[in-house]
């Protein structure tokens, strides 16, 4: 329905598309789909895939057990399943005469700035040279404290990187349903999100545990931050055969449309960081002075969440704990709780060196829905609220 229109496409594929309950590979899927990606590449399109698996992998060839892998082993399993992937994919890309590359990415290559576009240059290189470049996160390195821990939302954030047009999510689900469809009967498929508000969330959150792992509620974050960089983004069944047709023929899935993004590539990066290092609340009056475009000051700041340092990116929210926009701070946080509710006057005799006055400056800046961009209101800034969690 959408494909034609669309460029750069980021393909997510679940470790159960790849592998089944009994670990055996699923050759005749893997098959139909990289005949799909075939389709894409002569229709000019470019494509990068997001592969889990190198776990599941792992534990097919060392014959372990994946849910009681602790996770300084599964480091090690992932780095023994990461070939394997590899292989596996590059024989069936091979077959069609397509070639692959593979990027292994930590959470940092994507949450700093000079990383991140560094990333994206290796990936324009790579569709210059028409291979279809495969990335999966850097499990044998990343810890649990800096790990994106799972694909999707690592997925929305390479969407975001390259500028995609559309993130396809192919996992063991359909789509997003109003209630479990394992579970209940009349379940109804949700065709179409165009705006991720609480009560998607609220969806995501009651049947996540349900869905098993990986759950719907990454898939809502992804959905969000590639929203906020104006990327469209489906998640559909992979477990069919020519899982990419299907999305086409059948619709049987759900699209999330969000409105084109007007921000510019640096902004929406800051909107969309996995990892915000800390939170700053803030009074109504600096919501008021932030809605009219002003930069946020250290006298609006009530309090302060979190350990950063200059130049980490952090929540913005209001009294209630609403996230308001994200922002990269200009302090860190130790200065922060020094000077928060102070005038900008006063900051350079407290820290005792001279400084800048802004706390987050509104280049750094971005707000969800509305905060930045229209006149203020109680009622806009209701609407713009999202759960902080989120
Ligand atoms: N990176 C993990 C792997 O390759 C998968 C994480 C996920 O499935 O979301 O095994």
């Amino acid at each position: 329905m959408y494909f034609d229109k669309l460029n750069t496409i980021v393909i997510k594929i679940g470790s159960s598309l790849i592998i089944d309950e009994k670990k055996k590979i699923r050759s005749k899927w893997l098959d139909s789909f990289v005949k799909d990606i075939q389709g894409f590449k002569k229709a000019g399109k470019r494509i990068i895939i997001v592969s889990s698996g190198a776990i599941a992998l792992g534990c097919k060839k060392l014959n372990l057990d994946k849910k009681n892998l602790k996770i300084d082993k599964s480091q090690a399993v992932a780095s023994i399943g990461q070939i394997e992937l590899m292989n596996l994919l590059k024989k069936n890309f091979s077959k069609k005469k397509m070639d692959i590359s593979q990027i292994l990415i930590t959470l940092e290559d994507t949450e700093v700035r000079r990383r991140a576009i560094n990333a994206r240059r290796t990936l324009d290189n790579l569709f210059d040279i028409g291979f279809i470049p495969v990335v999966n996160e850097n499990d044998s390195i990343a810890t649990s404290e800096i790990k994106y821990g799972d694909n999707d939302r690592l997925a929305s954030r390479v969407a975001q990187i390259s500028n995609a047009d559309c993130l396809i999510l192919l996992s063991d689900v359909g789509g997003l349903y109003n209630k479990n469809p394992k579970v209940h009967k009349d379940a109804k498929l949700i065709k179409e999100v165009k705006k991720i508000d609480e009560n998607v969330f609220k969806i995501a959150n009651k049947t996540t545990g349900e869905y098993g792992s990986g759950g719907m509620l990454t898939k809502i974050e992804a959905a969000k931050i590639c929203g906020l960089a104006g990327c469209k983004m489906v998640i559909s069944s992979g477990l069919i055969l020519n899982p990419l047709k299907h999305i086409n023929l059948s619709k049987e899935c759900t699209w999330f449309l969000p409105e084109i993004s007007k921000l510019d590539a640096r902004k929406k990066w800051i909107a969309s960081s996995v990892s915000p290092k800390g939170e700053l609340m803030i009074d109504n009056g600096a919501i008021i002075a932030l809605k009219k475009g002003k930069s946020l000051l250290a006298a609006g700041i009530k309090n302060i969440k979190g350990n950063f340092d200059k130049g980490d990116h952090i929540k913005i929210v209001d009294e209630k704990n609403f996230e308001l926009g994200r922002g990269l701070s200009s302090f860190s946080s130790e200065e922060i709780s020094k000077i928060k509710g102070q005038h900008s006057d006063k900051i350079n005799k407290i820290l005792g060196y001279k400084t800048k006055s802004e706390v987050v400056h509104k280049d750094d800046m971005v707000g969800f829905n509305c905060l930045l961009y229209t006149s203020p209101s109680p009622r806009d800034v209701e609407e713009c609220r999202m759960p902080s969690s989120a």
